[in-house]
């Protein structure tokens, strides 16, 4: 059985919004938001054990080690139905990650149709920015200087060979992530249906559209990205 939907991959350094935007587009179109980093927060605030290499690695804002992440990854889309769309937040994040991705999703039949990956990307001051705000708001534990510090280099560092694996099965869209969310969210959207007018990864994938306004969630595997509604009105700029 083949999924009816393209995964989507939100990748990007750390503050620029992935987080924000993978679960709003999984909201928006009815998919599942699968975020690696987010489990292991979670699993850690409830204290659950985790290997005390993941709690450090984080802290200080390293990568856990690539099969923890990796077994994390495919317990969850194994989980998943086959018809069920996927949002992918923050992983793959180096080139072995996204030749692991690249198996799982072709044993798991997700590889019918290429998946798309939506790079955001913004200038280091407006990453610095977001991140310092963040720090203050949610006190996340790796938002502190030097983590922050050592996720952007580590970001920097594996940018250019992970996107260059991707680029071989995955539609990459580069996104400009400087507007503020809730523009950022009506640009990936039209993003997503340019891409499925012109041909991309997100053509034919069903026929029903989502209702506009709607908070109800789409049958997975019946709309297409062609017909996500447009809003009449875009919030403002703030
Ligand atoms: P995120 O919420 O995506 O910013 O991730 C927070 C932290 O979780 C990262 O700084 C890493 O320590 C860990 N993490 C999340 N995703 C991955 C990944 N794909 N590979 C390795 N470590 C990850």
């Amino acid at each position: 059985m083949t999924s009816a939907l393209p995964s989507l991959i939100v990748l990007g350094p750390p503050g620029v919004g992935k987080g924000t935007q993978a679960k709003r587009l999984a909201e928006r179109l009815g998919l599942e938001h699968l975020s690696p980093g987010q489990l292991l927060r979670d699993a850690l605030a409830s204290g659950r054990p985790l290997e005390d290499n993941v709690r450090a690695a984080m802290a200080v804002g390293e990568l856990v080690p690539n099969e923890i992440i990796d077994r994390l990854v495919q317990e969850r889309l194994e989980q998943l139905g086959p018809q069920r769309g996927l949002v992918l937040d923050g992983y793959p994040r180096t080139q072995q990650q996204a030749e692991t991705l690249r198996g799982m999703l072709a044993r798991l039949g997700r590889l019918e149709r290429r998946p798309v990956v939506l790079w955001l990307e913004a200038p280091r001051e407006e990453l610095m920015r977001r991140l310092r705000h963040r720090a203050a708001q949610e006190h996340r534990p790796d938002d502190n200087e030097r983590a922050i510090a050592r996720r952007l280099e580590l970001h920097e560092s594996k940018a250019p060979s992970l996107l260059a694996t991707l680029a071989r099965w995955t539609d990459v869209a580069r996104i400009d992530a400087s507007p503020p969310a809730d523009l950022l969210t009506e640009k990936i959207l039209n993003t997503l249906r340019e891409r499925a007018a012109a041909g991309g990864g997100a053509t034919s994938v069903g026929e029903q559209p989502m209702l506009a306004g709607s908070s109800r969630r789409p049958n997975s595997g019946s709309m297409t990205w062609a017909a996500i509604p447009v809003r009449d009105e875009l919030p403002p700029a703030s």
